[in-house]
């Protein structure tokens, strides 16, 4: 396949790398806030239109949309312009996902952070030239969807624990076991995969390997029916004897779970960023439903319980934007922000389940209906608990970089 080189995509990337960056405020700089508006278009004309009807059927379709923000370039905003990317740090990646919280509902966004944050990283940092041909370039280029295999029915927040392995033979590797939760599993042309390549120490026996999801021996078993998140397909995939060149191998074997630690922290920042707009949109539409709602002669808003929750909800948000902001500026200058992505990402949890459940109180029977974006992200942001680690997981790394942790 051809390095890609012209395009929308690659003059708008040169045009905000070309550029001395501005003051930066609570959106950023200049250069964040043009990308943003540029992904906004995509989004009120390509997305939002669409958004109940693939709620309803249960999943979005991928390639589509995909190929949509792959053309525009929201596909590689942080990664290298000679695989397709826009070369700009980190920093415009979390500017992209503060915009996709725009999208009217989360499962969308989780899907194109998959896409885009998570099943990438590792394969941009140490993958092979080859490789990245073959696997960043169309994906960059939303050409191929990616998923990341890193949970199993047996292993979650414990990844140590995987059982999936990938036994070399020759110059292949055969892999058996199986997957959990894999985010746009049934639509997937390829999968992050991690498994056991060898049988010593938990954290220095796996391997990360670009695995395509059309080999003999790969069963999609069923999509997962959600809570939420309902335009994103859910997948558990089982592996039987599949057959994979040993030059899939993700850089080294045997670093696959530090690998993955590593790009577990873009994930957790990136998780915290999709959140943020959605928690201001559902205070905004609370405000401007409550004001509206008269009860015992009055706006619901002019209860002071009302607006000053409503207040201190806001405030929060504020707060959760400025850490994050930090961490991502720590990041960017090559920092370890593993303690402050995991504080970031814990908050968000509970403050996302806070938000999404005093806002659809303030909604009376109105809340409880699916007419009502409230509802929605009330089920969709419950995964910011869970997804790329636990509430409990973060709160044991934050322990162990704290040296709180019992020995
Ligand atoms: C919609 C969705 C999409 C997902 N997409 C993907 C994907 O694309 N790829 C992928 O690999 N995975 C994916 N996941 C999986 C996700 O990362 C896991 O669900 C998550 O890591 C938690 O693992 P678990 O579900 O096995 O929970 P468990 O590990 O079984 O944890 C269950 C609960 O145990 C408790 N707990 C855990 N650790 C501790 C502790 N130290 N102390 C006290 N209590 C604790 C917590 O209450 C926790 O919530 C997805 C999950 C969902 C729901």
């Amino acid at each position: 396949m051809a390095l890609r080189g012209g395009g929308r995509w690659a003059r708008l990337g040169s045009a905000l790398r070309g550029r001395s960056s501005g003051p930066r405020d609570a959106g950023g700089t200049p250069q964040h806030r043009d990308l943003r508006e540029a992904l906004r278009k995509i989004i009120d004309k390509e997305i939002n239109p669409f958004v109940d009807k693939w709620e309803e059927e249960g999943q979005f379709p991928a390639h589509k949309v995909f190929k949509i923000l792959g053309q525009a370039g929201f596909l590689g905003v942080d990664k290298p312009t000679e695989y397709g990317g826009m070369g700009l740090d980190f920093s415009y990646n979390i500017a992209v996902a503060e915009e996709l919280g725009n999208i009217r509902c989360g499962g969308i966004t989780m899907a194109i952070g998959v896409q885009a944050g998570m099943a990438t990283p590792a394969l941009t940092r140490f993958g092979s030239h080859e490789l990245k041909k073959q696997f960043l370039i169309p994906t960059i280029a939303g050409d191929f969807v990616a998923c990341l295999g890193i949970s199993e029915a047996g292993a979650g927040s414990d990844v140590a624990n995987i059982k999936t392995t990938a036994v070399r033979k020759g110059d292949e590797y055969v892999i058996n076991g199986g997957k959990m939760w894999i985010t746009s599993g049934t639509q997937a042309d390829w999968m992050c995969l991690l498994a056991n390549t060898s049988e010593g120490p938990p954290h220095r026996n796996k391997s990360l390997i670009c695995l395509p999801m059309n080999l003999p021996g790969i069963h999609v078993a069923r999509k997962i029916d959600k809570l939420g998140m309902r335009s994103s397909d859910t997948a558990q995939i089982f592996f039987e004897d599949v057959r994979v060149p040993c030059k899939n191998l993700i850089g080294e074997e045997g670093k696959g779970f530090t690998y993955q630690m590593l790009q577990f922290q873009e994930e957790r920042l990136w998780g915290v960023a999709t959140a943020l707009t959605p928690l201001e949109t559902i205070i905004q539409e609370t405000i401007d439903y409550t004001r509206q709602r008269e009860v015992f002669g009055q706006p619901v808003l002019h209860n002071q319980t009302v607006h000053f929750r409503l207040a201190e909800l806001a405030t929060e948000v504020e707060l959760l934007r400025s850490l994050l902001h930090r961490a991502v500026a720590l990041y960017v200058e090559g920092n370890d922000v593993t303690k402050f992505a995991s504080m970031a990402k814990l908050k968000a949890g509970r403050l996302t389940r806070e938000v999404t459940d005093s806002c659809l109180q303030f909604w009376g029977g109105m809340g409880f209906t699916s007419e009502v974006l409230v509802s929605r992200f009330y089920r969709d942001l419950r995964l910011v608990s869970i997804g790329g680690g636990t509430d409990e997981t973060m709160l044991s790394i934050i322990c162990k970089y704290m040296e709180i942790l019992p020995r």
